[in-house]
């Protein structure tokens, strides 16, 4: 199948410096050799722990940030050569965290939404923008007479549908969902999640979806994958991935999701210690020193990336049979 976008042995790394001079004494390795791809209207999961590099990913692909090295290519187009036609906001939006600090307080929501509208000359006049408007705003569940209020006037759930609006103005084909709905309440999760399925079938999307709630990583993606310590450590099929997780990270975040069945006994693993920095140097399997399964191996060979079963990959010594 051919992929929308693929992303090859992505690295993104920011240098430490401290002194008076600001001399680089070490690299924080946010992303480190990321290979994945998301196909036409398929929505991937990107999972794990704060910090662990999913944000930064985004940001790469936005063209937020210049990579250290590797590739993202959309549709066969490498988006950091400078000879690309692309306009890259025509084709990959995102949706924000935070439906507070995202809209700007100064402007109305018909500036907010319109802005890209007339930018990119999709609409020309003042009423051709207004309707355009209007019409995202029906779209994501509020009422179109809403356009000249400010963001300080909705509620979070509200304001998120206006980021959801503003997102889908140009008509992209990719969205970047940085964690949408971890800041909302959990009865207007629900909405925005349900909310962003209809728009995923009704505009043939494809989503980078975000997030550390497994279970709606689960609901909403056909694929997910895994990061620990900027690097990814599995990807799967929901189904298989859920069904039965190979590498010890994803049994540990997946033991740790509440099930909403009282019967159900589940048995959680926890892990010890802290999540290492990726500063450090390891040699070895990064998630060597948390884990519960670690062979005396493990500290000093880094395990390869191998798929185990049918689209199934994964990194870790134990499952690879060495
Ligand atoms: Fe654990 Fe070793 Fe597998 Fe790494 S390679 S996940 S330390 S068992």
């Amino acid at each position: 199948m051919k992929n929308l976008l693929e992303a090859k042995n992505l690295r993104k790394y920011f240098p430490i410096e401290r002194g008076f001079w600001r001399k680089t004494k070490a690299m924080l390795k946010a992303v480190d050799g990321v290979s994945f791809s998301i196909g036409f209207k398929e929505a991937l999961g990107l999972v794990g722990e704060s910090g662990c590099g999913k944000t930064t990913i985004g940001r790469l692909i936005l063209k937020l940030l210049e990579p250290t090295s590797g590739a993202v290519f959309l549709e066969n187009e490498d988006i950091f050569k400078k000879t690309t036609n692309l306009n890259l906001a025509e084709e990959i939006q995102i949706i924000f965290q935070d439906p507070f600090s995202s809209l700007n307080p100064r402007l109305t929501i018909e500036e907010i939404v319109g802005e890209s509208l007339i930018f990119h000359k999709r609409v020309r006049t003042r009423q051709e923008k207004r309707k355009a408007v209007g019409e995202l705003l029906q779209k994501v569940g509020l009422n179109s007479s809403f356009i000249g209020r400010y963001p300080h006037q909705f509620s979070g759930g509200e304001r998120q549908r206006i980021g959801i609006a503003r997102a889908l103005a140009l008509r992209p084909r990719l969205i970047i969902a940085d964690e949408p709905v971890s800041s909302l309440d959990v009865s207007i999760q629900a909405q925005i999640f349900n909310l962003m399925k209809d728009l995923q079938e009704e505009y043939n999307l494809a989503f980078l979806f975000i997030a550390h709630n497994l279970e709606i990583v689960r609901l909403f993606c056909k694929r997910v994958a895994v990061m620990y310590l900027g690097k990814i450590v599995e990807i799967a099929s929901s189904d298989s991935l859920f069904q039965e997780p190979l590498h010890p990270y994803t049994q540990a975040l997946i033991s740790a999701t509440p099930v909403a069945d009282p019967t159900v006994k589940k048995k959680r693993i926890v892990l010890k210690g802290e999540v290492s920095h990726s500063i450090e140097s390891f040699s070895g399997c990064p998630f060597h020193p948390r884990c519960f399964k670690a062979i005396p191996l493990c500290s000093k060979v880094i395990p390869s990336f191998e798929e185990k079963r049918d689209g199934h990959w994964v990194s870790c010594h134990l499952v690879n049979g060495k």
